[in-house]
């Protein structure tokens, strides 16, 4: 054969198949743009739904309320501004929100307590009544008979209810069921109920409980405790039952300050105030010595104006089991106590339980102090105490209703034991950290597979759950986050399929120990311990969203800027800046030694954190009862400890020796007094003849008021 016929045949094979390869990797390559397109629309759609959340949560909405509603609401909106962002990425003209529904799965947001999903599922279509309530279901159109002619048979629950053949009602026209099976359903995405991250243990017939965990370690406990039904809420720590954290938060307070937009006698200020939290957590703040409040709108009211007392709450240690809080007027004015009216002198002390003032003032308190963080501490010392206590031996292997109970430990750990060694709260690999952060893992994986089971039964094609890395779900567990995910998305020679996690750093749903920077005298404000802090006498350390630049527009319709902690220090600047060295580049941090700032910047940071938990968390009431029961169980157990040796017959002796130890138990710090009973004068016993010798405890308070001492008697005959 020719040279030139090998080449013509080989042009005719090869050309096309050269066209095709061409085509074809040309289309490659256009696969992998369009993916990493999608992945940057995806992202940056995810990012704008927690952008969105933020600024529903931080931005507008000062007074955020953990109302179910209102974060049911945030929630939505930040779902709804990922699909518009996403859909208005993609570009392609005419898509719409709705048409890029049938590429969504499910939108996942976790929150502090709990997580939303928003995903496409069944509901039944119903049937509303006059008042637009829910009466039946609306049945399928293949089940509705023909034929129906009204006529009324029943009234039922004051409805009435139309029958028109055996199995079949109507109302008002419309053919209804009473079996789910034969209703009419649409499938529609939706955002399900808010659900807990919760677990539930059994011990015996005496301890069933479920316990709620949050991204932290506050924690809901409801059930029965030892035969008791009880709902307790709290932040775990490992001082429980431990002096020194008691001691801790004994004489902790704080100055708050911050720069305060408001609006006053038709002028606008911005003004360094200091500030403390009243009993319902509002801010109230001093100009000067006038006590005065800020609405989210900016009016500035001076409680004077108002008739009403605001009042400080501070826990109390000297009274611990007598007093658990004090209140302390902020301001002074008339209230009317049991029907008579009373003058309040701001700074003043009240008991709650009733509004009785204390006779005597026994614990001094400043009024421009901020509590917050002493009564968070001692809340939590408590709460930790009763933990301890009382769940001390549920383990792992308590768990109820779970198919592998080994994902979630070992078998043996003791989860509510904080005061032993390897397991504080604060520390993210102890054993109950590790436990809780396994059960919100698990439950978000199962609820999402439900969710893209789902799904993929509903469209084309398979689709099932990714598995997501190790580093997503470190930042899920570490704050509030959007997880989005995507599916069938035609791109090229293929179909799109991916998902992103977005995490917010800046909401108020969560206290992250993370996000609390330092004050100092500088313009700029630090991560804790940075060894560009500049020295101080003192240090000050707020949220991360505190330092948000804010903004308000003044009389002359001006919008003016402004920062709420400038430096006092510097009372020119108006704006105080993140540190070059360890916010801006985080890789520059360096940690300071000079032990003296140590110490001052972990004193500030602490306080920064249990007073902002204080006032973001519920936490429990003082239950006066439940002390005293507790106060004089310890005196018992106390008092049998040291006695129950010399019950019985003893001789004169050991009688002499009890007495003295008695006298010695009184003087002790306890509540607890032991009186002494004696038909014979201790002079006049002899120390080798024997004596009976009986034991009472009594419990009995001495009847005074308000107070938690109990007794004891020892009889000797
Ligand atoms: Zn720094």
């Amino acid at each position: 054969m020719k040279l030139s016929n090998l080449s013509i045949i080989f042009i005719i094979f090869m050309l096309p198949i050269m066209l095709i390869v061409s085509y074809y990797v040309s289309m490659q390559i256009d696969t992998i743009n369009m993916q990493t397109a999608y992945n940057s629309k995806l992202l940056t759609s995810t990012k704008s739904a927690v952008e969105a959340f933020e600024i529903n949560t931080v931005e507008w909405n000062e007074s955020y309320s953990s109302v179910a509603n209102s974060k049911r609401r945030d929630v939505m909106a930040s779902v709804n501004t990922f699909l518009t962002s996403f859909a208005n990425s993609i570009g392609t003209a005419g898509i719409s929100k709705e048409d890029v529904l049938a590429y969504v799965p499910a939108i996942l947001t976790t929150l502090y307590d709990g997580y939303y999903i928003y995903t496409p599922s069944e509901t039944m279509e119903t049937i509303k009544n006059q008042d637009g309530s829910d009466i039946a279901m609306s049945k399928s159109i293949k089940d509705k008979l023909i034929g129906c002619n009204d006529s009324f048979i029943e009234k039922n629950s004051g409805k009435l209810l139309y029958k028109c053949e055996s199995s079949s009602y109507t109302y008002n026209g419309q053919a209804f069921t009473l079996d789910p099976s034969k209703a009419s359903k649409t499938y529609s995405h939706m955002l399900k109920p808010f659900s807990t991250y919760s677990a539930r243990y059994k011990k015996d017939d005496n301890t069933d409980i479920v316990v709620n965990y949050t991204l932290d370690n506050y924690i809901t406990i409801s059930g029965v405790v030892n035969g008791k039904y009880i709902i307790k809420s709290g932040y775990l720590t490992n001082e429980g039952g431990g002096l020194n954290s008691y001691n801790k938060w004994k004489n902790a307070s704080e100055n708050l300050s911050e720069n305060i937009y408001f609006k006053y006698k038709d002028n606008t200020y911005c003004k360094m105030c200091t500030y403390v939290y009243a009993s319902d957590n509002t801010k109230v703040y001093f100009d000067g010595n006038v006590p005065f409040i800020v609405s989210a709108t900016g009016e500035r009211t001076d409680l004077s104006d108002i008739k009403t007392i605001y009042y400080k709450k501070i826990a109390t240690e000297d009274l611990l089991y007598v007093y658990p809080y004090v209140y302390q007027a902020l301001n002074s004015g008339v209230v009317s106590v049991n029907g008579t009216n009373k003058n309040i002198v701001a700074g003043n002390f009240y008991t709650d339980m009733n509004g009785t003032e204390f006779t005597t003032k026994p614990l001094s308190f400043e009024l421009k102090k901020d509590y917050s963080a002493k009564n968070c501490g001692l809340a939590s010392y408590k709460f930790t105490e009763w933990v301890n206590k009382n769940l001390k031996d549920i383990t792992i292997g308590d768990m109820q209703d779970v198919e592998n109970p080994s994902l979630y430990g070992a078998s043996t750990d003791k989860i509510f034991a904080t005061n032993t060694g390897n397991n504080d709260p604060e520390n993210r690999s102890s054993i109950f950290v590790r436990h809780k952060n396994e059960i919100i893992k698990q439950t978000l994986i199962s609820n999402l597979e439900q969710a893209i089971t789902g799904y993929s039964r509903n469209s084309e094609g398979n689709y099932e759950l990714p598995i997501l890395t190790d580093e997503d779900w470190d930042q899920i567990l570490r704050n509030v986050s959007i997880v989005t995910f995507v599916q069938g998305i035609p791109i090229g020679m293929k179909y799109y399929n991916n998902y992103v996690v977005a995490t917010s750093t800046a909401n108020k749903e969560f206290v992250n120990p993370d996000e609390i920077y330092i004050n100092d005298i500088s313009p700029y404000y630090h991560m804790p311990y940075c060894d560009k802090i500049v020295g101080s006498p003192v240090y000050s350390a707020y949220r991360n969203i505190d330092y948000i630049a804010k903004s308000y527009i003044d009389e002359n319709g001006k919008t003016i800027s402004y920062y709420k902690h400038n430096s006092n220090y510097y009372s020119g600047q108006t704006s105080i800046q993140e540190c070059y060295y360890c916010l801006v580049q985080r890789d520059l941090y360096n940690k300071t030694n000079d032990a003296d700032k140590l110490k001052k910047i972990e004193d500030a940071y602490t306080l920064a954190l249990y007073r902002e938990r204080y006032v973001t968390h519920k936490f429990e009431t003082y239950d006066e009862e439940n002390e005293l029961e507790n106060q004089k169980e310890k005196d018992k157990n106390n008092f049998n400890a040291q006695f129950e040796q010399y019950k019985g017959n003893i001789t004169g002796a050991k009688v002499k020796e009890l007495i003295e130890k008695v006298n010695k138990n009184n003087l002790s710090d306890s509540e607890h007094q032991v009186w002494v009973y004696s038909t014979i004068l201790l002079d006049n016993m002899n120390d080798s003849k024997t004596y009976s010798v009986t034991f009472n405890y009594t419990g009995d308070d001495l009847g005074l008021e308000h107070t938690g001492r109990s007794r004891s008697r020892i009889s000797i005959d």
